[in-house]
């Protein structure tokens, strides 16, 4: 049984492809998602608890291989599977798309990507909701804050709105930056191509974008593309 680390569309395309190839798999989720979409494959929710935890779920689940399909950003999640399949030998691949790559400067965290934006500026904020946070230290900037679902709580930031929804098309990224008059974008380097059509749509407008860097994980063998993670389940189920 392959235990998939789920949370990303590519976790998606990688449970349906290993479940039609037949390959025995549970997905487990961290459970941050109201309404996840539903996976084709069984599914757990919600943390291990630590390495110790995950470990111990691996034992007891006779889990055979684990595949890491996490965001990048989901940088703790991807350590503990390293740690707890190294205690336990248990082989694991990190599936991995690459970064985006382009003229912007880069960030070590949110923080500095916070102290990076001019006085005034009029930003969207597309680091998701639970990085928002440290953006707060910065008042006088007006904030359009991305959420892939409808906001339960206030606005948390000093000033700004929400705007809801995935990433849309470059026309409609454009559209949207003019009507709130922005002068900025701030995202992580998620790679993806979807979600790529603000940095292109910042670019058309000559806004400046503010990129936060991928946080560095241990190495492990990776591979980015459907057909190389199947292979390698097949070998490892
Ligand atoms: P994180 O900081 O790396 O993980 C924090 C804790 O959440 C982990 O220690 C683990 O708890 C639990 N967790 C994370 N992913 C899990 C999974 N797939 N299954 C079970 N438990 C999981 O992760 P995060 O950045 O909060 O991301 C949470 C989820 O959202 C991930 O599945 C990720 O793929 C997805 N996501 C994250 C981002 C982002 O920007 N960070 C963007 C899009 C989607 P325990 O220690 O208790 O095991």
């Amino acid at each position: 049984m392959i235990l998939l680390l789920a949370g990303t569309g590519e976790a998606r395309a990688l449970a349906t492809a290993l479940s039609g190839a037949g390959i025995g798999l549970t997905a487990s989720l961290a459970g941050r998602t109201r309404m996840p979409k539903s996976l084709p494959c069984a599914t757990r929710t919600g943390g291990f608890k630590g390495v110790e935890g995950l470990a111990a779920y691996l034992r007891a689940s006779g889990v055979r291989a684990v595949i890491d399909a996490t965001h990048p950003f989901a940088a703790q999640m991807s350590r503990n599977a390293v740690e707890a399949c190294a205690q336990l030998k248990i082989p694991l691949l990190r599936f991995e798309r690459p970064p985006w790559r382009g003229d912007w400067s880069e960030y070590d965290s949110a923080e500095s990507a916070a102290a990076a934006l001019p006085a005034q500026a009029r930003a969207l904020l597309a680091v998701g909701r639970g990085s928002a946070e440290p953006f707060a230290a910065r008042a006088d900037v007006w904030y359009l804050l991305r959420v892939l679902e409808p906001p339960s709580e206030p606005f948390p930031l000093p000033n700004g709105e929400f705007t809801v929804g995935p990433p849309a098309s470059i026309e409609a990224e454009i559209a949207l930056f003019q009507a709130h008059g922005l002068t900025h974008i701030v995202t992580k380097n998620a790679g993806g191509e979807a979600a790529r059509a603000k940095l292109d749509a910042a670019k058309a407008l000559g806004l400046e974008a503010v990129v936060i860097r991928r946080p560095a994980l241990p190495k492990v063998p990776t591979a980015s593309s459907i057909e190389a993670a199947l292979t390698w389940a097949k070998e490892h189920e």
